[in-house]
């Protein structure tokens, strides 16, 4: 049996991100990993970082993607320095584009939702979007701008922090498992493995994405599923597009301005189980989104396709916090918003775990909130109000 002060099960984003602070801190932590580090949901996705609300549930969301925006140049800047790599961070802002018979009065809406929510989003009249953006379509019939909105490419950013984590002492155990979280008389006392090494920590962090509900030992267990994302990525050679583009079907993702440049698209939302084929019909939908925010994408090369599995929670909410359980601190179900909500949720799980304290309220993000309402409390699960895992209106963001 090995021990440590701090394991984390789950080598995305967010365990990565946690391992580097709790690491910096002076803790000896051991990150498992049942596959390759970092080839999950941070892998697959687009990497846009934007606090704008996805949906009607997500705006309790709002402060935190805020918080967790405001804190990126640093982290980046950070993470690149301990790495010696870059991690593709673009500062270009969103364009959103409107495309139905009520576009005005819709995007009134969008701006009021926002400056409500402390988002400085401002309307875009399309001749400055076309401007901005030359190659958009001329069928949307109103734009936002979200200025404040940045992107990270998420692969680049995957690296840059496994290599900073293992600079700073990480130890990223690859091929490893994690089948048990065990736990003695109310005390999280480390973590059983496939191979049946048994992994002794004091603190033991759960960060295994829309895995985290097939964990042995957490009664009741984490109430994660997987929401498959497809997505696709061209080589654009007819003139660089610099902003994410939007529109409620999906979105362009730029990552460089090369003269032929990277661009990801996507995404579907597809309750699939952990099934990650590419399908025809995912593949059509999110390639004629993409010809309809900018027609001359269709001369563009399909590059690659691939998917990725966003871990989704009842509420659309992350779980995230200490738990009844000594030592268990849970850092998951971060659906559309990981990789924006990565420094946040690092800086907090360091607060819970080194200072016993935490800079932020999150009661609404308690892992212990599903096990409470079945107990009888109010229940958020399976409520009327709490929608499915679609973007039906065009107040919100598509992610
Ligand atoms: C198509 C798509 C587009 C997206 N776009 C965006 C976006 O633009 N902006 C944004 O902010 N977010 C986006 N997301 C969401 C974001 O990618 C996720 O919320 C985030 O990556 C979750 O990070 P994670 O570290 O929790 O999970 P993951 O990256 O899935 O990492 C979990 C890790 O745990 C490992 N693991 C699981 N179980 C075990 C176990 N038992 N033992 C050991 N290891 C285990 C897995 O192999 C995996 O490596 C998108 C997601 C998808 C799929």
């Amino acid at each position: 049996m090995s021990s440590h002060d701090a394991v984390v099960i789950g080598a995305g984003l967010i365990g990565s991100a946690i391992a580097l602070r709790l690491a910096q801190d002076g803790l000896r932590v051991a990150v498992l990993e049942k596959n390759a580090p970092g080839r999950e949901a941070s892998w697959a996705g687009a990497g846009m970082l934007s606090p704008a609300p996805d949906s009607a549930a997500s705006i309790p969301l709002v402060p935190f993607g805020q918080a967790s925006l405001s804190l990126y140049p640093q982290f980046i800047a950070e993470v690149e320095e301990i790495s010696g790599r870059r991690a593709g961070y673009r500062k270009d802002g969103a364009i959103e584009l409107l495309f139905s018979a009520d576009a005005e009065r819709e995007l009134s809406t969008l701006i009021a939702l926002h400056r409500a929510l402390g988002l400085p989003s401002e309307p875009l009249p399309l001749d400055e979007a076309y401007k901005a953006e030359p190659g958009l379509t001329r069928r949307a019939r109103a734009a936002a701008y979200l200025a404040y909105e940045a992107s990270v490419d998420n692969r680049a950013l995957m690296e840059t922090l496994l290599a900073a984590a293992r600079a700073t002492g990480v130890e990223i155990l690859a091929d490893t498992l994690a089948r048990e979280v065990m736990i003695e008389a109310g005390r999280c006392t480390g973590v059983r493995a496939t191979n049946g090494n048994v992994f002794g920590a004091r603190e033991v962090i759960v960060a295994a994405g829309a895995f985290s509900g097939l964990l042995e030992g957490i009664v009741p267990k984490l109430a994660t599923r997987p929401i498959r994302g497809q997505m696709t990525a061209l080589k654009f050679s007819e003139g660089p597009i610099r902003h994410v583009v939007r529109s409620q079907q999906g979105y362009i993702v730029p990552r460089d301005s090369a003269a032929t440049q990277a661009l990801v698209i996507g995404s579907t939302l597809e309750d699939a189980g952990f099934d990650k084929r590419v399908t025809a019909s995912g593949l059509e939908k999110i390639l004629s989104m993409a010809q309809e925010l900018a027609p001359k994408l269709a001369q563009a090369e399909v590059s690659e396709t691939w998917s990725g599995l966003r871990p989704d929670t009842p509420d659309h909410l992350p779980l995230l916090g200490p738990t009844g359980v000594e030592g268990l601190t849970i850092a998951t179900g971060h659906f559309r918003n990981g990789i924006l909500l990565t420094p946040i949720t690092a800086k907090l799980v360091r607060e819970w775990i080194v200072d016993k304290t935490a800079s932020m309220d999150w009661d609404i993000f308690n892992p212990l909130r599903f096990a409470r309402a079945k107990s009888g409390e109010a229940s958020p699960i399976d409520s009327p109000e709490n929608p499915p895992a679609g973007n039906p209106s065009s107040a919100f963001a598509r992610k």
